[in-house]
């Protein structure tokens, strides 16, 4: 971009990699960024490099948990029904099912979705962990909750067929949700509906 120096320059570019920033917006930001206090600008830098350092993905679900936790809150909380178990894509759909309050059990937070066209297989997601919980023998129902389109449609089913041997009940979130849509979005009224009314998949 000219007209900026190379510090500036490096600021937008960083920001303008950030998904759903174009370059206007990153603009717009950095420009925020040198105009606000210093420290405003420094505690968002503590608080990436402070995450970076410290947030891991929970041993047993995935989700995102402290280092000093290996294990989650959720996954850790014994009022919690460990024996259904919620699978997601990422960790912001686990969030936005805990927002409805529609589910007693725990998770699994599979990183990602199957999409082929990108070179995402299973092995770059976490059914390999799934498997071995499930073949563990503690898990009754699995609730497919991948986003309702293709991908996560397809991530569901390759998920439903390896499992078939193992006798786990296998369920759908219901339709309530718009096919195409994703969780994240979804209101929290009419994700409790999709998973009150979860189908055998
Ligand atoms: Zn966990």
């Amino acid at each position: 971009m000219p007209g900026y120096s190379e510090t500036v320059d490096r600021l937008i570019s960083a920001l303008g990699g950030l998904p759903g920033i174009g370059a206007k917006s990153a603009e717009r930001l950095a420009h925020h960024l040198l105009k606000c206090p210093v420290d405003e600008a420094i505690e968002l830098a503590d608080a990436i490099r402070e995450a970076k350092d410290r947030i891991r993905h929970c041993e047993i679900c995935f989700h995102l948990t402290e280092a000093e936790q290996p294990v989650c809150a959720i996954c850790r909380d014994p009022r919690r029904d460990q024996g259904l178990v919620c699978v997601v894509e990422q960790s912001r759909d686990l969030m936005a099912v805990e927002k409805a309050n529609a589910h007693p059990g725990v998770y699994h937070v599979l990183l990602g979705r199957l999409a082929p066209l990108q070179g995402i297989g299973p092995e770059q997601l976490t059914i390999d962990p799934l498997e071995r919980r499930v073949r563990a023998g503690s898990i009754r129902e699995l609730i497919m909750a991948t986003n309702p389109n293709l991908e996560g449609d397809g991530t569901a089913l390759l998920i439903s067929n390896r499992l078939a041997d193992t006798g786990v009940r296998i369920t759908r979130l219901a339709r309530g949700l718009a096919s195409g849509s994703t969780l994240e979005f979804a209101s929290r009224d009419m994700l409790a509906d999709a998973v009150a009314g979860r189908q055998p998949f």
